[in-house]
């Protein structure tokens, strides 16, 4: 079955358990300061949970472009790393609101993956939340999975291990406990059942989180119930589309082979296993959709982590021997995959292209520099048999040839070097403190790039303008 098809039944089977369709909802959220970008499906339905809203209907199911680069849920730093993270993903959700609660929930889900799927029971693991007798007794005793897939897990503050069935936004917000199903793709890949210490291994996927929404949580901690119980649950796309497809990794199935062999024929790359072209098959969904949305690439706030995605694979197409603008040449096979499902995408198109393709030359113009003294930095230190980056000159990168900080951590990765962060910081530091003494940058009280207009305000001489540009350069 293709990722397409899994999408339209998705939709379809809880449309006929009376759900209403809806459509994704803008990457970008829309009147909520708490969020960087959409991070799930019920996002768009917030204020309907906190019963602010009230909608025609008390069930929806959707599919919602997600991102998750930045805030509580940040997964940026597992692409390329594991088999079953993205930047972007497709979030497929049903939800209640105030309408039926946990029965129906696990009775919803447990039909769809087994009847209408077909996935083997003997594969699927469930989590509950700890104290949750009520989801332990219905998981076990109504829909008969054994007990010993069945794992009561706490919310795990400071457990060393990631697993945690308490499931919140943000911050704040709405939350409540939650069951997870999780997939066993068998012995031959590496990790444990959730709940346990090697669980953070691929072996045991999960597919879907079932909350059952419960509170709102406020700025000092405390969790105020919610008008009515209600149900949010999301499943990725692309990890059920991996059962489905008889593969491991989301990037073994259909939609992303076809942006692989994409990013190889660009970059030009033989070996279509690489990691890199994974990463950039990731970031070019993550980036064509985030400026279809209408994110920018810039030096703060959204803006700025669309630029550090960009630039992060580019330099992955820098690592494969790319030496010029190749990027923006993926979108029309995107558009290709997903166009259809995302009208918005294909509607942008030429405009997401020439985005991307304006900031690949700008990056293009400091890469090969920057990366030779990153070269010969790490060349230095292998030799002295040092394993941390210097961060004066991981901020020289960033100042002066763009290189976002993460960007210089992602190359020290791939060698077991991290970077002196603490050093960075300083240093950054240091160089806003000196150009406030010169009285350069009143207005930037908050030590922060504010946008090319409230930088360059009242300048007057040129090369004055010059240094203030070279000084905030990505700051
Ligand atoms: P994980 O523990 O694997 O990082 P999660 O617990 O952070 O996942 P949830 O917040 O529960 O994920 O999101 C609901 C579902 O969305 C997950 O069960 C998974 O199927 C999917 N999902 C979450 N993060 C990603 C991601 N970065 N890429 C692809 N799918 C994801
Ligand atoms: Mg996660
Ligand atoms: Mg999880
Ligand atoms: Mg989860």
């Amino acid at each position: 079955m293709k990722s397409a098809e899994i999408r339209e039944k998705f939709l379809k089977f809880f449309e006929s358990k009376g759900h209403q369709i809806v459509a994704s909802s803008s990457l970008v959220p829309h009147d909520d300061p708490t969020l960087l970008f959409t991070n799930a499906g019920m996002n768009q339905f917030k204020d309907v949970f906190l019963g602010f809203d009230k909608r025609p209907y008390s069930r929806a199911t959707t599919s919602q472009k997600c991102v998750r680069a930045g805030g509580k849920h940040n997964d940026l730093e597992n692409v390329g790393y594991t088999a079953r993270h993205h930047t972007f993903f497709e979030m497929l959700g049903n939800f209640s609101f105030g309408d039926y609660f946990k029965r129906d929930a696990i009775t919803y889900a447990w039909e769809l993956l087994t009847d209408e799927f077909r996935l083997p029971k003997d594969k699927l693991w469930v989590t509950v939340y700890a104290e949750d007798d009520e989801a332990y007794d219905i998981w076990t005793k109504e829909v008969g999975v054994p007990a010993e897939r069945v794992i009561r897990i706490g919310d795990n503050k400071g457990a060393r291990y990631a697993s945690d069935n308490f499931w919140m936004m943000g911050d704040t917000g709405p939350c409540g406990p939650c069951t997870e199903i999780f997939y066993d793709h068998g012995p031959e890949i590496r990790g444990g059942p959730p709940g346990s210490p090697d669980e953070d291994g691929d072996r045991y996927i999960e597919i879907w989180n079932n909350v059952f929404m419960q509170f709102n949580r406020d700025e000092a901690g405390v969790m105020h119930p919610l008008p009515k119980p209600s149900v949010d649950t999301g499943m990725g796309l692309e990890r059920v589309s991996a059962v489905l497809q008889h593969v491991h990794s989301n990037y073994e199935i259909d939609l992303f082979q076809n942006l692989i062999r994409a990013a190889a024929r660009e970059t030009a790359c033989a070996d279509l296993d690489s990691p890199s072209l994974r990463v950039i098959a990731d970031h070019i969904r993550a980036c064509s959709f985030l400026i279809a949305d209408g994110v920018i690439p810039g030096n703060e706030g959204r803006g700025y982590v669309l630029r550090r995605i960009i630039r992060r694979a580019i330099r992955h197409g820098y690592k494969l021997g790319a030496r010029a603008a190749f990027f923006h040449r993926l979108v029309p096979d995107l558009v290709a995959e997903m166009g259809a499902a995302y009208p918005e995408l294909k509607a942008g198109q030429a405009r997401v292209a020439d985005v991307l393709k304006q900031e690949e030359e700008r990056f293009f113009a400091t890469i090969e520099n920057g990366m030779a003294i990153l070269e010969t930095e790490l060349a230095a230190m292998t030799a002295a048999g040092n394993q941390t980056f210097n961060g004066e000159t991981a901020f020289k990168l960033h100042d002066t040839y763009g290189f976002p900080l993460d960007l210089t951590a992602d190359v020290c990765r791939e060698r077991e070097v991290t970077v002196d962060a603490a050093a960075f910081g300083a240093a950054m530091a240091r160089q806003k403190e000196q150009a406030r003494a010169a009285g350069k940058f009143r207005m930037a009280a908050n030590l922060e790039y504010e946008g090319p207009e409230t930088v360059f305000h009242g300048y007057e001489r040129l090369e004055e303008r010059g240094k203030v540009l070279a000084l905030y350069k990505d700051g």
